[in-house]
């Protein structure tokens, strides 16, 4: 019995239906960009700024 109250106050405020549109875990990092977003690896970059960032973290290119 006990454990039901303490399960049920902690019991987060019922936030139904995460609004959309504004996505913060699915939008770039670092510009914001939602566009060409890659989420492989938890990268959470944008194409764009993937290029960059992968070049500092030790990605090569291969062309
Ligand atoms: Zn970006």
């Amino acid at each position: 019995m006990m454990q039901r109250e303490i399960i049920q106050k902690q019991k987060p405020l019922n936030r139904t239906k995460p609004r959309k549109g504004k996505g913060k875990e699915k939008a770039c990092r670092r510009c914001g960009n939602s566009k060409g977003l890659i989420s492989k690896y938890r990268i959470g970059l944008c194409r764009r700024c993937f290029k960059d960032f992968a070049l500092q973290i030790g990605f090569q290119k291969y062309d």
